[in-house]
């Protein structure tokens, strides 16, 4: 446990080159997204419009992470993730790794 709005981010050792850079991105992404939340919390509450649902906070950190991949010429290589549409695809396909609960639910409690 560090100070409260510090944020841990795990990456796994073997990622190299552009796929490190790809998920320092997308996890980034997410990091900005609680940070962003965090800092609206003051003496009367949070700023509700910025709790995001799981859903919305994948959209973003997969949306930064394709342009990540455009800039480095791989666009066409991850056209999966290159839409909004595309990538509410890519995780209804992947429900293993993005239950349906996490998706729709708010990544903080709505009640802070
Ligand atoms: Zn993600």
């Amino acid at each position: 446990m560090g100070h409260p709005s510090d944020i841990r981010i795990d990456v796994k050792g073997s990622l190299k080159g552009d796929d490190l850079s790809a998920t320092v991105t997308h996890e980034g992404s997410h990091a900005t997204d609680r940070m962003d939340f965090a800092n609206s919390c003051g003496a009367t509450g949070c700023s509700q419009s910025l709790n995001l649902t799981g859903r919305q906070s994948e959209q973003n950190a997969y949306g930064t992470e394709y342009r990540f991949w455009q800039s480095v010429g791989q666009g066409q290589q991850h056209s999966s993730i290159g839409s909004p549409d595309q990538i509410n695809q890519f995780l209804n396909q992947h429900p293993d790794i993005y239950p349906r609960n996490t998706l729709d639910n708010l990544l903080f409690p709505s009640d802070l």
